[in-house]
């Protein structure tokens, strides 16, 4: 304990330094949570230790003030290995936990709004954005401004809105904590198959018993792995500690909160991007204070205030979504495992189709393998075959007597007719949004590029515009070829194409598309869900988004339209991420009574990833690409770091480069590559180049890079941003 009038250091949130050295007015702990002032702002931070900064007493402010919270020791300690780790400062990795800006400050009062439901108006898009925003918080209250960002309308709608009585003002009370604070029980009501209760009791054992573990529950889709961590969340709960779901946005489904309540008699606290400002300070001081025992939600969850955490599932370990790309490089499921580490808790590691980097820790025997090897109820897994397009090639079909280049092969074709015919539905794959990828002159050759990235514009039909999937830009078809005048033909295929050839082909079938420019919210997805579970869809045409946590009873066809798409990658976790694609989507059918099937339409049927797949040899599969690049010593035997510099001005950028590659060590074991031009050169008008650090596993690359990259000075304008073992190459 710190008395009044010492000096202590504290690390401020969203202050990149290490922090700053203050004054107690009154006494506070290592890890007291307090606001200081920074230039004029009161910012939250925590007391990190005594002060060291040697500054005469008459510069040092006072602590401004002492909040009634402690971060634990543990959880401190992981904040600094966390930021040794992924490099990201101290105070932004601090800001990760504080991203609540009033966290500490009594609710203001603000005049909240309701939906009207009464409201005769028509439903127009935006009326719509704002309907779902409020259902994504149980249609509670909300600010004007929370209106405007969930619904991600413009705030002449919100006021057009509140004008013309669409939103009615209510009483300014916000709801506080005891409305999201639940007891939970076992309703026993779900009993575990003997494969099911022999993974529970396993980890089970481990959450009686504390300490640090991590458990791979291998389970094939459908074979019941939430019920399994289920059980565990509830044997940890049950002994007073808080438990973390994690699961990637789009599986945060109205199916699985309804499950979870049906087994334990109360919603879980939901916790995802969509929230109001008043409900995230509540969860949060909830969690803080222990009140709320069990949060399920997306990767940044892992930052709420923990107190007692005693179990973390990561639903789904090998998604993407778990690593954080923007302000600050991290893992979410590495992070998780890191702070179990240092505090003492299970990790559960759920998945069908797990990573190489989980699968080579099970290999280590550092992680243990929990394996569920057939479908709940004894669903079978579906048959999964290819198509070879060079044999059965897709024949021409007509539009306003265009004659168009199909997509879908004959076969295919006639597997959609019989499906249809037996009443059932089908979905077709593909990774692409938009209608048509690439605009080009007949010509010259010109292409439709973003005017402020290097990459080509999609045309989106629906928009009837051109869109850049990196900025999000639109801009509109051009009639002629801007270069020469001639005309301009659109080329590859994109979902919206491959509904107008469905169209075609079957004139009355319903179909709907799925992808992430038109599933805006969960509600979308939800509405969409539910009118494929009443049969109103015949076929849905979408991207990955579906594949994820559904089931439908019906749906008995799936079609891959280009399986080849991902095979042709650039990075050596190209064949690994087509697999678990494939494999997630071919999960979807066939989940009922119905046996499903799945056709994969490819160029090169004997490529291993999809034989892989047809013979459901996930394993040998897996063995044989690690192998690969074990030779290669890529991870996860090897480790890789890239810096990303992007700067305004181009010459500054290359000299900066020109200067870092001159002052780069020589590593015994590991080598820094590059700069290269990134694979996108150009994002909203920043200029790209890439370095590429490759080492041994266990070699501190990190300390190896923050020597290196002080030995040159940072020129204005640029930015360094350091990606430790990066997923996404461009
Ligand atoms: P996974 O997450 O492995 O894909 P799920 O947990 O979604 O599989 O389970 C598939 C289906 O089987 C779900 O409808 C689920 O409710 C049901 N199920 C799984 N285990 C049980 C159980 N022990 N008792 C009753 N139903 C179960
Ligand atoms: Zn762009």
């Amino acid at each position: 304990m710190f008395s009044a009038g010492t000096i202590v250091k504290v690390l401020v949130s969203n202050i990149p330094s290490a922090g700053y050295d203050y004054r107690l007015t009154v006494p506070a702990t290592i890890g007291t949570f307090v606001g200081v002032r920074v230039m004029n702002r009161v910012c939250v931070g925590i007391v990190w230790g005594i002060g060291d900064s040697g500054l005469p007493q008459e510069k040092i402010k006072d602590v401004s003030f002492v909040y009634n919270a402690k971060m634990p020791v543990a959880d401190m300690q992981w904040l600094l290995r966390m930021s040794e780790w992924t490099l990201i400062p101290m105070g932004m990795v601090l800001r990760l936990i504080v991203n609540i800006p009033d966290a500490f400050s009594p609710p203001r009062i603000e005049q909240l709004y309701s939906f009207d439901f009464d409201s005769k108006t028509r439903m127009t898009q935006n009326r719509q954005a704002v309907l779902d925003a409020f259902a994504s918080n149980d249609n509670d209250p909300m600010t004007a401004i929370d209106v405007q960002n969930i619904a991600r309308v413009s705030s002449a709608v919100v006021r057009n809105m509140i004008k013309n009585g669409g939103l009615i003002p209510v009483a300014q009370r916000e709801k506080n904590l005891g409305d999201y604070a639940f007891d939970y029980q076992d309703l026993g009501n779900i009993k575990l198959n003997e494969q099911q209760q022999t993974a529970a009791d396993v980890i089970g054992d481990a959450i009686k018993n504390g300490g640090f573990s991590v458990f791979l529950l291998d389970g094939i889709t459908g074979s019941g792995k939430t019920q399994v961590y289920f059980d565990s969340a509830w044997r940890a709960y049950s002994q007073g500690k808080s438990v973390l779901l994690m699961m990637p946005e789009i599986a945060l489904t109205a199916q699985f909160m309804s499950r979870f309540e049906s087994r334990f008699g109360a919603p879980p606290v939901v916790w995802h991007s969509n929230l109001t400002a008043a409900r995230r300070r509540e969860i949060w001081r909830g969690v803080l204070n222990g009140k709320i025992k069990i949060v399920v939600g997306t990767r940044s969850a892992l930052f709420l205030p923990w107190q007692d955490l005693g179990l973390v599932v990561i639903d789904e370990e090998h998604d993407t979504s778990y690593k954080q790309e923007d302000m600050g490089n991290y893992h979410a499921r590495d992070m998780a495992i890191l702070r179990a580490k240092i505090s003492g808790f299970p990790v559960v590691l759920a998945s069908a189709t797990p990573s190489a980097e989980t699968l080579e820790n099970v290999n280590l025997g550092k992680y243990k393998c929990l394996r569920l090897t057939s479908r709940y109820g004894g669903a079978q897994l579906p048959e999964i075959t290819t198509i070879d397009l060079r044999e059965n090639r897709p024949t021409p079909y007509t539009v306003a007597d265009v004659e168009q280049i199909g997509s879908l092969s004959p076969l295919l074709c006639d597997a959609l007719s019989e499906t249809l015919a037996q009443g059932h539905q089908a979905m077709l794959f593909i990774n692409r949004r938009g209608f048509a990828p690439i605009i080009q002159c007949k010509k010259c050759g010109w292409t439709a590029t973003c005017s402020e990235c290097s990459v080509g514009m999609t045309y989106h039909k629906r928009i009837g515009k051109l869109l850049c999937h990196m900025c999000g830009r639109t801009a509109p078809l051009p009639k002629v070829c801007p270069d020469c005048g001639c005309d301009v033909s659109m080329r590859g295929v994109g979902l919206e194409k491959i509904q107008e050839e469905v169209s075609v082909r079957f004139p009355n079938v319903r179909t709907a598309l799925v992808s992430s420019d038109i599933i805006t919210s969960r509600q979308v997805l939800e509405r969409l869900v539910s009118q494929l579970e009443q049969g109103k869809i015949d076929i849905v045409i979408g991207t990955q988004i579906l594949a994820k946590g559904h089931h439908f009873p019906n749906l008995t066809l799936v079609g891959v339209v280009d399986s080849d798409m991902g095979l042709f990658g650039t990075d050596f976790r190209a064949a690994e991420h087509t697999f678990q694609q494939l494999f997630q989507v071919a999960g979807r059918a066939g989940r009922g009574e119905y046996a499903g099937r799945v056709l994969l339409q490819t160029y090169q049927p004997a490529h291993p990833v999809l034989t892989a797949i047809c013979s459901g040899d996930r394993d040998g599969f897996m063995q044989t690409d690690m192998a690969g690049r074990k030779a290669a010593q890529m991870p996860p035997y090897g480790m890789l770091i890239a810096v990303i510099i992007e700067g305004e001005k181009e010459a500054v950028l290359h000299k900066y480069c020109q200067d870092l590659a001159a002052a780069a060590p020589i590593i015994h074991g590991a080598k820094i590559m590059g700069p290269i031009t990134a694979q996108i050169y150009q994002i909203r008008n920043w200029y790209r180049m890439r370095f590429l650090v490759a080492g041994g596993m266990n070699m501190a690359l990190q300390t190896v890079i923050m020597r290196w990259l002080s030995k040159v000075k940072q020129p204005a304008n640029v930015r360094v941003k350091i990606d430790v073992n990066p997923i996404n190459f461009m």
